[in-house]
């Protein structure tokens, strides 16, 4: 039996939002990439249908004044808006999605007024009535249609309706019709519309299926990621703030530190004021901690009466600094009678070591915190030991009354 496939979380790809699915052979649905994909074959053909339309119709010595002098204009916006579009990162669809609706509107308005125009002057033109209206429509219903998703219904309703109305005429008109007329309806239409539209239901299923799929993965993934009871990340977290962290380090070269707490004598609270007692103290330090920090450095429960949090652009001085506001915060807390106090290990990410360091050392810190008496804060250095400065690294602890702020 055909194993179905289950949402297991999400991840960006070149900047795009996937969505990672189990017994899967194609771990990564990428179908966001397909929307560039499409805007990205779209703007050729329309591009290349411009071009071909005004060179045959000058070879055939009978081009329309449109033909002349309006769709080689319109090939080149195609043409530049397409070599853009193809500069653009792939996570800028949405980008891409707007500037090709914004040339199509444009265009679009710009052959109803010029249609208008030469009907006020000349009188009303055949190619008016059979092209440029019916495009024009369709144009309007291809714009809905990419921003409400009841954009697809329109254009099949115009669509039912017109070429119902077409065909009616073309079978019960007792009058003969130009060649070319009927030409233009029956090209224009009714072979030409359905095929474009039938092209756009396709997508926007498609569209609507990973609008829903993506819905499903956040909501999974913010409950896989959130602790229930302070609503901030859990452990699971960890190595996605991480890597974000690491991508920062890399990129600005900025420094990233990392703060472990941990409630002094949670036991003995819980003991003596009762489990619920105890939680509500964990959402007071959690509301702290989140009063504190700046919306870039993440919040993590550990596990129990455990807080990890990780800064991004922040070095140890001041690392230490906002341990020591949040340690003299939590202090001043009235949540409890006998007062709550906790301890803090800081540390700093070296580049090149694994999370694992990094976390034994800020683990090591908040150790030592311990030792000496709780309710401190304290940080630990990596030192290179002068033996073998590239290979050998120590853990030192920085104990002196001046570094140990509290
Ligand atoms: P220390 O100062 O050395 O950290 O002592 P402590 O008592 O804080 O540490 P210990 O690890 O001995 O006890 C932690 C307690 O936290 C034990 C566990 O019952 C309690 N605890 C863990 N998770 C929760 C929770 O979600 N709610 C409540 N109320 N208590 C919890
Ligand atoms: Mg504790
Ligand atoms: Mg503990």
């Amino acid at each position: 039996m055909k194993e179905e496939s289950t949402l297991v979380g999400l991840r960006r790809y070149a900047g795009v939002k996937t969505i990672l699915l189990q017994n899967s052979p194609e771990t990564l649905f990428k179908p966001h990439l397909l929307e560039r994909t499409f805007i990205l074959l779209l703007l050729p053909m329309f591009t290349l249908a411009s071009v071909v339309i005004s060179i045959a119709a000058a070879a055939m010595g009978n081009a329309t004044w449109f033909e002349r002098y309006q769709l080689p204009p319109t090939a080149v916006v195609f043409a530049a808006l397409l070599v853009w579009a193809l500069k653009c990162r792939p996570g800028c669809t949405q980008k891409v999605r707007l500037a090709t609706l914004a040339v199509g509107a444009a265009t679009v308005m710009e052959r109803l007024l010029i249609g208008l125009w030469i009907t006020g002057t000349e009188g009303l033109q055949p190619d008016y009535l059979t092209g440029i209206v019916p495009w024009s429509i369709l144009g309007a219903c291809l714009f809905v249609f990419l921003m409400h998703k009841h954009g697809l219904k329109f254009g099949f309703i115009y669509y039912a309706v017109g070429a119902v109305g077409i065909m009616l005429f073309l079978i019960f008109n007792p009058y003969p019709l130009p060649e070319a007329l009927q030409q233009d309806l029956t090209v224009n239409y009714l072979i030409a519309t359905p095929v474009f539209l039938t092209m756009m239901a396709g997508f926007s299923r498609l569209r609507l299926a990973y609008g829903t799929a993506l819905t499903k993965a956040e909501d999974f993934e913010d409950l896989a990621m959130q602790d229930q009871l302070t609503g901030l990340f859990n452990r699971r977290a960890f190595s996605a703030c991480m890597r974000r962290a690491r991508a920062r380090q890399a990129r600005k070269g900025s420094p990233v530190c990392m703060i472990m707490c941990d409630i002094d004598h949670f036991k003995r609270i819980n003991d003596t004021y009762g489990h619920s007692k105890g939680d509500e103290v964990l959402v007071e330090v959690a509301n702290i901690m989140t009063g504190t920090m700046r919306r870039t450095d993440d919040l993590i429960r550990w596990g129990g009466e455990e807080f990890m949090i990780l800064m991004e652009e922040t070095n140890l001085d001041a690392a230490c600094q906002v341990a020591e506001r949040l340690r003299a915060l939590i202090e001043d807390s009235k949540v409890i009678r006998g007062g709550v106090t906790a301890s803090f290990g800081v540390t700093e990410l070296y580049k090149g070591e694994q999370d694992t360091e990094f976390f034994n050392r800020a683990d090591l810190a908040l150790y030592d915190a311990k030792e000496h008496g709780r309710n401190m804060v304290v940080m630990r250095r990596r030192r290179k030991a002068p033996s073998n400065p590239s290979v050998q690294v120590v853990a030192e602890l920085i104990d002196g009354p001046d570094m140990r702020l509290s």
